[in-house]
């Protein structure tokens, strides 16, 4: 039997009365669609906090993802947001080879105007509520500074500064980790070992981007970039000579690698036709628009797609190792694991002759399934409560 469960939030702070809390929506169904183990709803009336947890999958352990904060138009994207984001971790970390399940958080309201101390403090409480089976970390909208706060109420964040004993900035190790993807790449598609003479569009220079830079600038490749703000692009101009051309131009560059560093559903309808590399590789979250529709596309033109929750863990590896006391050489270290990972999502695809994306997330699912398996072997660490109820 479907459940349909009448969402009460969001009846205050200026958010709108949504079209699901007048007409019901089936929260429940939205679960079973995507396989979700649990949703929190996290409503605190003095901080004007709104938040959803979304845990997905803590089959290898508690879930570890982003806490977003962003002004969602409803409650039902908020929802959906969070549900596709927390199940996209479960993934990430099963095929980075983390003991690590899905989660993520996001805050409805506006991170320019709505942020506040008792905000983070609250949601901190909520966090520390689930006793580790969620732990939270930055994501869009939100700062390390938030990180620290929340800080203050649990334990249970990751991606906070160095002088508190954090891992700082994720971007060297996810730089680091997309390099090693398009090494695995070119070999595989020039059958080559070497960047010489190669030629690589970077869109997007920001933390990953910039970093990214000088890793390929470093092998011999020749770079191009682009990003919509100028600094950003005067800045690697100066540190490592490279070319810029115009945003809207630099899908469309002769190249032999193009490296969405950017923002996500870069890769579409319209773009992919215009592509003129044989690599596309790079550190933005959710490259594919349509995940099914732009894989085959990028089949029929040729080009080798490396997925990108495979290219940019090294981010989410990066936060995972301060559970155990941060060392970045560590964290490098494994984010050049990311090599041998695409080798053998490469390897499904051609065996199986299903897209690259599709042979990455078997692989992640065969790791859970199959370590969720020897988890029926009973440890003396989870008895139950008791051994009979009568
Ligand atoms: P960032 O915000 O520092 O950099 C993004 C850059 O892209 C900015 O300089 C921005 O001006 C530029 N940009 C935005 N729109 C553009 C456009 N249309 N054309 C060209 N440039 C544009 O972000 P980041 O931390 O470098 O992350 C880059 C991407 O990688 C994001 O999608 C992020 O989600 C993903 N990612 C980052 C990490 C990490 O460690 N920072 C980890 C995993 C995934």
């Amino acid at each position: 039997m479907r459940r349909i469960c009448w969402l009460t939030l969001g009846t205050e702070n200026g958010y709108p009365r949504s079209m699901e809390m007048q007409m019901g929506y089936e929260v429940f169904a939205e679960l079973d669609e995507r396989d979700h183990e649990q949703v929190v709803f996290c409503n605190d009336k003095e901080s004007g906090l709104k938040a959803i947890i979304g845990i997905h999958n803590t089959t290898l352990g508690p879930a570890l993802g982003g806490c977003r904060m962003y002004p969602y138009a409803s409650e039902k994207d908020a929802l959906i947001d969070v549900l596709r984001l927390s199940r996209g971790m479960t993934y990430k970390a099963g095929i980075a080879g983390l003991n690590l399940g899905g989660g993520k958080a996001v805050i409805i309201g506006d991170p320019k105007s709505d942020k506040s101390e008792m905000l983070w403090r609250a949601m901190g409480r909520f966090i520390a509520g689930l006793n580790g089976r969620y732990i939270t970390a930055e994501d869009s909208g939100t700062t390390m500074a938030d990180m620290e706060m929340m800080r203050m109420e649990t334990n249970w964040v990751v991606g906070i500064s160095r002088a508190l004993g954090g891992s700082g900035d994720p971007s060297p190790v996810t730089a680091l980790g997309v390099f090693s993807a398009m090494r695995a790449a070119v070999e595989k598609q020039l059958e080559t070992s070497s960047f010489d003479g190669l030629t690589v569009a970077l869109q997007g220079v920001g933390h990953v981007g910039y970093h990214l830079v000088g890793h390929l600038v470093d092998a011999g490749a020749k770079v191009v970039v682009a990003d919509v703000d100028v600094d950003a692009v005067r800045k690697v101009i100066a540190d490592y000579r490279v070319e810029a051309v115009a945003p809207e131009e630099i899908h469309a560059q002769e190249c032999d690698i193009f490296a969405p560093c950017a923002m996500g559903g870069g890769l579409n309808e319209k773009t992919i036709p215009e592509l003129k590399c044989t690599v596309v590789a790079g550190a933005a979250n959710n490259q594919l628009r349509e995940e099914k529709a732009d894989g085959a596309r990028l089949v029929e033109r040729g080009i080798l797609y490396t997925p990108d929750f495979v290219v940019n863990a090294g981010g989410l590896i990066n936060v995972a190792n301060e559970l155990e006391g941060y060392n970045q050489e560590r964290a490098l270290n494994q984010a050049r694991g990311v090599y041998d990972i695409l080798k053998r999502v490469f390897q499904l695809s051609a065996d199986e002759g299903i897209p690259t994306y599709e042979a990455a997330n078997r692989l992640a699912m065969a790791r859970i399934e199959s370590l969720g398996r020897i988890r029926r072997t009973f440890t003396g660490a989870q008895a139950p409560a008791k051994v009979r109820w009568s």
